[in-house]
């Protein structure tokens, strides 16, 4: 069965509601931590960012172009988050593990093709989001005043 699913790319149908829950709250683009850190950015009047900015390189979540500035907020299940360190579903467990290496390598690759570009950019993690967010927006704003 699990070889269909590699054949044709797509998630394996979760089982376990935990794995199904977050993948439905985190498909699109415009995700829960994203909107977090748009408000909380708001809330300390920090404005002029394009979302999914399609000329820098990677297309980061949050960017100021002119500043070169970029930030990815990442979910802390499909980015595998060094903080958390949560493991990957049980089922199809190996489908998962080939998936979540492959996004963290793509995120990894898009940091290199930013930096190289001469963007300063910065990875906000949910969980640390959720624990300090004004720790967070301040990472955002020590890049925005250099
Ligand atoms: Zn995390």
């Amino acid at each position: 069965m699990s070889k269909v699913y590699l054949r044709d790319g797509r998630a394996p149908i979760p089982k376990d509601a935990r794995t199904s829950a977050t993948m439905s709250r985190i498909r699109s683009r415009n995700t829960g931590p994203e909107r977090m850190m748009r408000a909380a950015l708001s809330a300390e009047g920090i404005r002029g960012y394009r979302l999914n900015w399609k000329k820098a390189p990677g297309r980061p979540d949050i960017a100021w172009p002119k500043r070169k500035v970029a930030v990815f907020v990442h979910g802390c299940f499909w980015h595998l988050c060094p903080h958390c360190q949560r493991n990957a579903p049980k089922r199809n467990s190996m489908w998962w593990k080939k998936k979540l290496a492959a996004n963290q390598a793509r995120d990894q690759r898009k940091l290199r093709e930013l930096r190289k570009d001469g963007w300063r950019a910065v990875t906000v993690w949910e969980c640390q989001l959720k624990k300090d967010t004004p720790g967070q927006v301040a990472r955002v704003l020590r890049l925005l005043d250099q």
